[in-house]
């Protein structure tokens, strides 16, 4: 699914449900906002939204050439404390 058609997927999913909490983004804040309150609320109806064709935001490993052939490389947050 292309960018623009996750976004209309997305806009028609939001126009047509009801949800209790509507998260905006999937990076590392709104993926853990939208797990807690899962947690604290498990009846809760969570939608959560983002631009992008993939969850993460910032957070990104990709594919790269390395010494000794493919590696999986960091190219976002490399220590989460
Ligand atoms: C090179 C690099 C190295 C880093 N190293 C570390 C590290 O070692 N340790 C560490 O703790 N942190 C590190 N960070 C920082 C860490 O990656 C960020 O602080 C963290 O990922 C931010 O998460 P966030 O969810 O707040 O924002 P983001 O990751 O920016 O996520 C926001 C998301 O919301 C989406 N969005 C925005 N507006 C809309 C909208 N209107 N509708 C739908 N979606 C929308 C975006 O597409 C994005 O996916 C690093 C960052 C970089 C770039």
């Amino acid at each position: 699914m292309s960018a623009s058609e996750q976004r209309q997927h997305q806009q028609d999913v939001a126009q047509s449900c009801d949800y209790d909490v509507i998260v905006v983004g999937a990076g590392l804040s709104g993926l853990s906002a939208a797990h807690e309150v899962k947690k604290i609320y498990p009846e809760c109806t969570v939608l959560v939204l983002e631009a992008k064709d993939r969850v993460g935001g910032r957070t990104l490993t990709t594919e790269l050439q390395g010494a000794k052939g493919k590696d999986n490389w960091d190219m976002g947050g490399q220590w989460i404390g």
